[in-house]
């Protein structure tokens, strides 16, 4: 076993009992277990990833690389919980989450500060990520209004008709990176509180907050096997494609991924939802409130270093606005500080890795071949106190054509291009053509521009002067095209479809 330094969390790590940790030491060994059954348990498997913090390159902690036994087990003490629970009565299942929700609010801070430490992004932008967490947990507190069905008296003379949702077994989700401490939670509030369990795997590079929400799930009382953690990477996803009682899969990652979890899902009789990778265009109109756009457009596309699905990668300026925002766009930039996302005054914080960063660069690199002007180069972006972090600092580019690899490729990192284009519809048909449709966003004061865009955009997330068209909690999340494959989308509405069946009784009495 290694041992690491890790003074900087050691507070979080004293209270994390996912994690074998020596109090009397500095030195804090940590290795992430599987949480199965109601109990912490070490993996079969004796495969281990090293966690590093992206801001100082520090190895932090270790994560079990889990293999298909310890998966099956954590199916089978969920498929033993779901008779009983699915018996529970709706609103007993959503105290359990009201409890949850008063637990995650007691260590809102901590759990955000874990956040950064594991992922990179400031405070600022963990807080909202767990906010948003929350806010899924609080939809599910509403579940016995939220899954309730429908029905119709006299379908036919005396004969009425009710349509009942049920839940159907044992649900798993597959997570990225990201977003650790929120994704996961997309899903499994929505799944237990109607009635089914669950196993999460969560992504390999960040499974720290998921570990400390699973304590609290442990806190606050769910019987166990309900809901199961088992820590892995590619051989736990795979294993949960294959098991003949994982009744379906919510996935979110890149493209790629989600078209392979779509596929082998589907051809094994799963229901599936695999949200991918993005490349978003933002529409800027020489009628738009220059001084708002620009500020909403530089977090956009710098926010979370850039690694969010939802960032600005391309900012189109239609005609004029081009002269109006450019310089402003890469001064903006500019003034952003590099750094530890812990220090508050830090507005950009590390990507996750190095070969991240490495293939961040790389796209830069490319840009710069295929002809695109630079116009902020973040390349050899240091902060000297974190010599061993993973930054890129954020970048600008002009002249980007349609055809170049930084205007269809998925970058993730602090990138920015502008593209000239003469009128809306010109902006729409690159639009059109581009291979994601996660969402797209216009900047405007017309009505009737806003109104052809989200029209005419075919895009499932739009934003209307807005940067980041994120759907809170009690709407619903994911996009088109390549961005998307499935049919109902992560949470809200479409979550309780996803995880419901709906069973319809016709009943005559004679
Ligand atoms: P990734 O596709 O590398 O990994 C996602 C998950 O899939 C991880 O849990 C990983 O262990 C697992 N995985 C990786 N390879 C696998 C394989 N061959 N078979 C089965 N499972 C596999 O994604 P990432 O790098 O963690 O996350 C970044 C990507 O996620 C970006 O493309 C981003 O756009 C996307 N993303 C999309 C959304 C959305 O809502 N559409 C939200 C967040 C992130």
């Amino acid at each position: 076993m290694e041992y690491f330094t890790i003074l900087i969390i050691e507070n979080i790590c004293a209270s994390l009992k996912t994690m074998e940790v020596d109090l009397n030491s500095r030195e804090i060994p940590l290795i992430v277990q599987n949480y199965i059954n109601g109990r912490w348990v070490k993996s079969a498997s004796g495969r281990f990833l090293d966690i590093t913090n992206p801001a100082t390159g520090e190895v932090i902690s270790k994560t079990s690389l889990s293999n298909k036994d310890d998966f099956d087990k954590a199916v089978k003490a969920a498929k033993e919980a779901f008779p009983k629970w699915r018996r529970t009565p709706p609103i007993v299942r959503s105290r359990y989450f009201f409890k949850l929700r008063q637990l995650l609010e007691e260590i809102f801070e901590d759990l955000s500060r874990l956040l950064t430490i594991e992922n990179g992004k400031t405070l600022i932008e963990a807080r909202g990520s767990v906010r948003r967490a929350i806010e899924n947990v609080e939809v599910a507190c509403g579940i016995p209004t939220v899954m309730q069905g429908y029905n119709l008296e006299d379908v036919a003379p005396g004969i009425d008709c009710t349509a009942i949702r049920q839940p159907l077994g044992v649900f798993g989700c597959i997570t990225p990176f990201n977003f650790p401490a929120m994704v996961p939670l997309w899903f499994f509030p929505t799944a237990v509180a109607c009635g089914n369990t669950f196993v999460v795997k969560t992504s390999e590079q960040t499974p720290l907050c998921q570990a400390r929400i699973f304590e609290l799930l442990e806190e606050a009382g769910f019987p166990p096997g309900v809901i199961n953690l088992v820590n892995g990477d590619a051989e736990v996803a795979k294993a949960m494609l294959e098991h003949p009682d994982i009744k379906g899969v919510s996935f979110v990652g890149s493209s790629k991924v989600a078209q392979q979890i779509y596929r082998r899902a589907s051809e094994n009789g799963k229901r599936v939802q695999a949200l991918g990778g993005a490349k978003n265009f933002t529409v800027v109109m020489p009628d738009a409130m220059m001084d708002k756009t620009v500020s909403v457009l530089i977090d956009s596309a710098f926010g979370n270093a850039g690694e969010r699905c939802l960032a600005t990668a391309i900012v189109l300026t239609v005609g004029s606005a081009y002269d109006m925002i450019r310089d402003a766009l890469v001064d903006t930039a500019k003034k952003m500080k590099i750094g530890n996302g812990l220090d508050d005054s830090v507005t950009l914080g590390p990507v996750i890795s190095a070969a991240h960063r490495e293939r961040v660069i790389g796209y830069i690199n490319k840009g710069i071949q295929e002809g695109a002007k630079i116009l902020l180069d973040g390349r050899k972006a240091v902060v000297p106190e974190y010599p061993n972090g993973y930054y890129v600092g954020p970048t600008v580019f002009d002249d980007v054509t349609a055809n170049m690899t930084i205007a269809k490729e998925e970058i993730f990192g602090p990138v920015l291009g502008i593209m000239r284009v003469n009128d809306l519809d010109e902006a729409l048909s690159i639009i059109h053509n581009c291979q994601y449709g996660n969402t797209c966003s216009i900047f405007t004061q017309s009505g009737p521009a806003a109104r052809k865009f989200r029209y005419e955009a075919g895009i499932s997330m739009l934003g209307i002067n807005i940067g980041v068209a994120a759907p809170m909690a009690f709407f619903t999340f994911g996009g088109a095209k390549n961005s998307f494959y499935g049919d109902l989308k992560a949470y809200g509405r479409d979550g309780v479809e996803f995880y419901t069946d709906k069973r319809i009784v016709i009943e005559r009495w004679f």
